[in-house]
């Protein structure tokens, strides 16, 4: 087994316009997706039929613009792939995310191009990289895979 990661530089913008939460009806798997361009964020749950749509206004520091954030924000929905971990929270916005950081944590060597301190892996809290976290983080990646 080829346990070298090669860091693909994913940033946490390329995961968040389409977002895992819970569905605030049936509190299943729902998705929220984020459409930049049009200015609109959808909700749509597949288990219930639930599914809304808002603008991606939202009033930050008094001033109400359109802001290119994560998707489940504009909704104010909790993420569907979160969860404690000691005294910290680990989270994912969707599967691919969560399949990247269970890449990350699981790889025994990793590279990395050069370093621009935007990337995901960057950007993670210091839990993640330590190496005595790495059995106990895959255990909790592998549980929320099978989330239901
Ligand atoms: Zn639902």
């Amino acid at each position: 087994m080829d346990h070298r990661f090669q860091d693909q530089q994913y940033r946490l913008s390329d995961f968040q316009q389409e977002v895992a939460v819970i569905c605030p009806v049936c509190t299943k798997k729902a998705t929220a997706k984020a459409d930049y361009e049009a200015q609109t964020v959808r909700l749509i749950c597949t288990h219930c039929g639930h599914h809304r749509e808002v603008s991606n206004c939202l009033t930050t520091f008094g001033i109400r613009a359109h802001y290119r954030t994560a998707a489940h924000v504009y909704l104010d929905l909790p993420l569907w792939y979160e969860t404690s971990f000691k005294n910290e929270v680990f989270w994912a916005y969707n599967e691919a995310h969560l399949l990247y950081l269970e890449q990350y944590i699981g790889a025994k060597l990793r590279e990395h191009k050069d370093r621009t301190y935007f990337t995901v892996l960057e950007k993670l809290p210091k839990f993640y990289h330590d190496s005595k976290n790495r059995d106990a983080l895959l255990k909790i990646i592998s549980k929320l895979k099978n989330k239901k």
